[in-house]
């Protein structure tokens, strides 16, 4: 069961402000200054319990990179990862992103990830899925014209309708992986429910999209 409310989650959170951005949406065109050096910014919306920002940060000493995730208990657990990564490059926010040009100036990003994002079966919450046309909106003003997304699921029926949008929305397929595991690919950080579906036996599957022409 997830506990809801951890009372001690606001304590943690503001302590370790090394890691959490307190002001995130202060941050606007400036996440730079969060970081020891300047170097390519990352960002992961939905990091969950962050073990995939925290391997990506120590594996990827040479990029920032920023992990947003909207429940608090269970980003406490991502701050902790973090924490114990013992890396500089890696910041959490505790928000739900809605507009994303609301924390980040345009162009401000090189790359985003979207790992097993929330499927929203229904048609009616077609809008809530992190690959609708609003969303992709977002991401092409805050990404740098030669920026990317990558994005891992293990759900076809996502994939499928993301594919899709990707393409209506005049994007470049430039990667796509079916079968992600049985690829091996050495620099695969993999997530928490990555590791839980592929245990099962699912196919994951993997995109890298552009907005180049
Ligand atoms: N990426 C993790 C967790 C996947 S579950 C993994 O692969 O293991 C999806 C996560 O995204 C959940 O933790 C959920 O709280 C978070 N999330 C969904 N929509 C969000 C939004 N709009 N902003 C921030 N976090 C979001």
């Amino acid at each position: 069961m997830r506990l809801r409310n951890k009372p001690w989650a606001d304590d943690f959170l503001r302590e370790n402000d090394h890691i959490v951005v307190q002001e995130p949406f202060a941050h606007k065109n400036e996440w730079q200054t969060l970081f020891p050096k300047e170097q390519p910014l990352h960002l992961e919306i939905g990091s969950g319990k962050g073990q995939f920002i925290a391997g990506m940060g120590k594996q990827h000493p040479d990029i920032n990179f920023v992990g947003i995730e909207r429940v608090k208990s269970v980003i406490v657990g991502a701050v902790k990862k973090v924490i114990d990564a013992d890396t500089v490059n890696v910041r959490m926010v505790n928000e739900k992103a809605e507009d994303l040009r609301e924390l980040f100036g345009e162009n401000e990003v090189d790359h985003l990830y979207l790992n097993f994002s929330d499927p929203w079966p229904k048609t009616r919450h077609e809008k809530r899925r992190l690959t609708y046309h609003t969303f992709l909106e977002q991401y092409q003003s805050i990404l740098k014209p030669d920026g990317s997304i990558t994005m891992k699921t293990d759900n076809k029926k996502l994939f499928e309708y993301s594919l899709i949008s990707f393409s209506q929305f005049g994007m470049r397929l430039e990667e796509v992986e079916l079968d992600l595991h049985q690829l091996d690919d050495p620099l695969n950080v993999p997530t928490e429910y990555e590791e839980k579906f592929a245990e099962k036996g699912q196919p994951i599957y993997r995109c890298r999209i552009s907005f180049k022409d």
